[in-house]
């Protein structure tokens, strides 16, 4: 993930104290690249850097003992922003029935979306929408749309494909007045291009049916062409939303970040799947962190915040940064970080967790705890402020007296400089959550 590969540029910088304007210029390019893998479009990426760097180099983050922390909530934020900040809620129009007008592409998947929405709509807001099959041209477009009204035992409106799709709209419109449906959701007819044709007939539908809200359903796999197709249906119909579908696939979805920048439409849903209920509202946020493949780092934050004490964690820090660490702080720490949860928990939490589970020596089962306590006790104060000096007979001494073996000894002093790796990281980003509050 790109929170991964700023980890990387820190580590270099890591150690020379402050954080230089070039340093923040190399994590930048590192996130320019990131993004540029990730198939956003090119503009929006240069945008998106100058607005980044502005905002790190007028920030503390020179000064900060997290640079490389404080880089990544900037770009978590701006990310966040980039795709609308908040999560965009469908229309609903003052006077029923609400009318929404799926458009796009053939294969996005707005036939699949108009039953998935339908879906939503009736179980999350309780309403009674009406589907309507007005895609004539491809054979099977109304028996796949009855086919899901089945499924889900809601009504759908069809005319056969001799009827024009303007007219199925005027006739649909007047079935949901009779029969009270609050929705209207019209399935149009795409094409494999966005065509002249295509485009006069969903405006007749659009000047007819006066949609409350008209979806552009793109396929996130397609990347930087879901862009071009958001901007060609936004420049010629007017488009006021995006429903990002097959976002279950493997797709970074920078497709999402650049059809927001682009169009100035939000996303409001993201497609996950096939089945009727895979359709999820869209959040930023949520995608931010998926782009940026930070894993739940705004979880462990608050659980961090509840559980460790301000003044005594920048001590800790401080003594990490400058390799003062000792296997007291060390067992004090390791009991805080038991206070916040399985440790196994917790590092599926942490961006880069995948890499450090996969250190061979750093062992986070839960009952070796008590092992490793019964080690460092004993030790003497000079061996737990300098394990340099543990020597063979030093170690064979503190196994007996812990009731361990030399190996077990010997793992723990590997791992106690593994752990001072880990324990520094996860210091930062409980530096990062505290900050976040500022008054607690
Ligand atoms: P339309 O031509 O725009 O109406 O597209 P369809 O609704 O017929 O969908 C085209 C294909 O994409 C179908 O096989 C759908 O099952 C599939 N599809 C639609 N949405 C999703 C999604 O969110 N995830 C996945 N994996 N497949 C989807
Ligand atoms: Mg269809």
């Amino acid at each position: 993930g790109l929170a991964e590969r700023l980890q990387g540029t820190l580590n270099k910088i890591r150690g020379k104290g402050k954080v230089s304007e070039q340093d923040v210029k190399e994590m930048m390019r590192e996130v320019r690249l990131a993004l540029l893998e990730a198939d956003v479009n090119f503009k929006v990426v240069k945008d998106f850097i100058a607005r980044v760097k502005e905002r790190a180099v007028g920030a503390d983050v020179f000064e900060s003992l997290t640079p490389g922390q404080q880089v990544i909530k900037i770009v978590n934020e701006e990310l966040t922003a980039l795709m609308g900040g908040e999560q965009s809620k469908i229309a609903v129009a003052p006077k029923s029935p609400t009318v929404v007008m799926m458009v796009g592409l053939q294969g996005a998947g707005k036939t699949t979306t108009t039953g998935k929405l339908a879906n939503h709509l009736r179980k999350k807001h309780n309403r009674n929408p009406l589907m309507v099959a007005a895609d004539i041209y491809r054979p099977a477009a109304i028996k796949q749309l009855e086919t899901l009204g089945k499924q889900l035992n809601m009504p759908v409106f069809s005319m056969g494909d001799q009827v024009s799709p303007v007219e199925i709209a005027r006739e649909a419109l007047a079935k949901a007045k009779e029969e009270h449906n609050d929705y209207v959701l019209i399935d149009t007819a795409g094409r494999l291009h966005v065509d002249e044709d295509l485009m006069g007939e969903l405006d007749e539908i659009k000047e007819l049916a006066k949609p409350d809200e008209i979806l552009l359903v793109v396929d996130a796999m397609t990347g930087q062409d879901a862009v071009n197709v958001a901007e060609s249906f936004n420049e010629r119909l007017g488009i006021t939303g995006v429903v990002l579908t097959k976002l279950d696939g493997d797709t970074r979805g920078g497709a999402a970040l650049s059809v927001k920048a682009v169009t100035d439409t939000p996303i409001k849903f993201a497609g996950m799947g096939e089945k009727v209920d895979q359709l999820e509202p869209f959040h930023p946020d949520r995608m931010a962190s998926r782009i940026l493949g930070m894993g739940d780092v705004l979880t462990l934050i608050e659980k961090a915040q509840t559980n460790v004490d301000e003044a005594r964690a920048k001590e800790l820090e401080r003594k990490m940064r400058t390799n003062e660490l000792t296997f007291d702080d060390f067992l004090e720490q390791l009991g805080q970080v038991r206070n916040m949860g399985p440790l196994d928990e917790l590092l599926n939490m942490m961006p880069g967790a995948g890499k450090m589970k996969g250190l061979k020596n750093v062992q986070v089962d839960d009952k070796q705890i008590g092992q490793i306590e019964a080690i460092v006790r004993s030790m003497t104060k000079a061996e737990k402020e300098d394990p340099s000096i543990l020597n063979a007979s030093r170690r064979r001494r503190i196994a007996k007296g812990s009731g361990t073996s030399i190996q077990d000894v010997n793992r723990l002093i590997k791992q106690f400089g593994e752990m001072k790796k880990m324990m520094k990281q996860m210091s930062g980003m409980q530096q990062k959550g505290k900050k976040k509050k500022g008054g607690l």
